[in-house]
């Protein structure tokens, strides 16, 4: 916490000082109490809030929807409609929360984030915790409590800020990231298509480096009928589903290997039920992980094409599923952000962060095309760095030199 206060202070006299570079003097009260927003995170970090649990979704965007009225904007709740789960059946979700200021100013900022975590309904998770070298441990809290809470105090000081006029930004706060944004990915998409610039507040690796690249991945589950039949009466007639399933999870695993940068991986597969009964019915499900989006495109329509060639002479083949969340690749755009990144912290007297090609930032549905825009539309307008390693995503935003802003 020490660390964090004199990495503060650094900021705020640079802050004061006018020494943070063009624009800066836009922010004029950028003094972050630390103690209060580890109060404020904490109290987040103990609503359980487990994307299932969707009464804790819903208690937490209660909160949410308080915290961001504090900014004297409207918070408009909406309900997304149940999923269809693999199986069909359809799944609930907790709202989501957006919020939309300015939205005919000439640039507009899409601030993404979700409110659901991976710890249930809270009962088999620990309380959060201020430990003594500074770290905030607590559930939710890095993934992504402590981003929400980044994300509200940098628009807290946007909109103190005399650029705020040119400024336009919609949050949105979904209820189903962490099981795959099945809900809310229409949502997210559309908000997008809004936006010359996306941010999206999930937290850095532990040693404060950021997700360059990451595989996009997809699911599928095939379902294969046959014929049943009496193996000692009527063997011939029947047609087993179990041997034809077995092919096609032979034949999935086969791609393994054929494509630069996509993995197979057969996960579960059930099917039959007596021994001396032909199987008329199996079931396997697929997770297919891809790096480049002509990748996806390709297996989008060669997929279907391999589950469905098994079927024939009694065997029929059904499948669901698909690409769900789409990579993000190492473009040269991407590395002239690493670069901007690395210069902003620099300036501030922060080490510039590293970055690393795997792991997740599990909201990057819409990073490709809004890094893009970041880059080609924004030149060199808006930096983001992280104030680590003490406050898990405590994450402030600089406002830099803004050709579109002035011009
Ligand atoms: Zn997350």
């Amino acid at each position: 916490m020490r660390e964090m206060h004199k990495r503060l202070a650094t900021l705020n006299d640079r802050g004061k000082y006018g020494f943070m570079g063009n624009g800066s003097e836009h922010i004029q009260d950028a003094r972050l109490s630390v103690e209060a927003l580890a109060a404020t995170l904490s109290h987040w970090a103990d609503i359980a809030s487990g994307t299932d649990y969707t009464q804790g979704v819903e208690a937490f965007a209660d909160v949410l929807e308080q915290a961001f009225a504090s900014l004297e904007v409207t918070v408009e709740r909406e309900q997304p409609a149940p999923y269809a789960s693999l199986e069909g059946d359809p799944v609930a979700v907790g709202p989501l929360l957006r919020v939309r200021v300015r939205p005919d100013a000439p640039v507009q900022i899409l601030l993404l984030g979700h409110m659901d975590t991976v710890y249930g309904d809270g009962r088999k998770s620990k309380p959060c915790v201020l430990h003594p070298d500074g770290r905030l441990v607590g559930p939710g809290v890095a993934d992504m409590k402590g981003g929400l809470l980044v994300m509200l105090e940098s628009l807290r000081l946007l909109e103190k800020s005399s650029l705020r006029q040119r400024i336009g930004w919609q949050v949105l706060l979904t209820p189903d990231e962490e099981t795959g944004s099945h809900a809310s990915h229409a949502a997210i998409l559309a908000a997008a298509r809004e936006a010359h610039v996306g941010m999206v507040f999930e937290s850095s690796l532990a040693d404060g480096s950021l997700i360059r690249k990451r595989m996009g991945n997809g699911t599928f589950r095939v379902h294969v009928r046959g014929r049943a039949a009496h193996t000692g009466r009527d063997f011939a007639k029947g047609r087993n589903a179990v041997t034809a399933m077995a092919r096609i999870v032979a034949a999935v695993d086969d791609l393994n290997g054929k494509f630069e940068d996509a993995l197979f991986n057969p996960g579960r597969a059930s099917g039959g039920g007596a021994l001396n009964v032909v199987p008329d019915s199996a079931t396997a499900w697929f997770s297919v992980r891809i790096g480049s989006v002509a990748v996806q495109r390709e297996l989008e329509f060669l997929l279907p094409k391999l589950f469905e060639g098994f079927a024939g002479d009694g065997i029929e083949v059904e499948w669901r599923g698909g690409f769900t969340r789409p990579p993000a690749e190492a473009s040269s755009a991407n590395q002239a952000l690493h670069q901007k990144f690395g210069d902003a912290c620099r300036s501030l007297g922060l080490p510039a962060p590293g970055w690393r090609d795997t792991g997740g930032s599990p909201t990057a549905i819409c990073w490709q095309r809004l890094v893009y825009h970041f880059l080609m539309a924004s030149a060199s307008w808006v930096e983001i760095y992280t104030a680590r390693p003490n406050l898990p995503s405590l994450t402030a935003c600089r406002i830099v030199s803004a050709p579109m802003l002035y011009s």
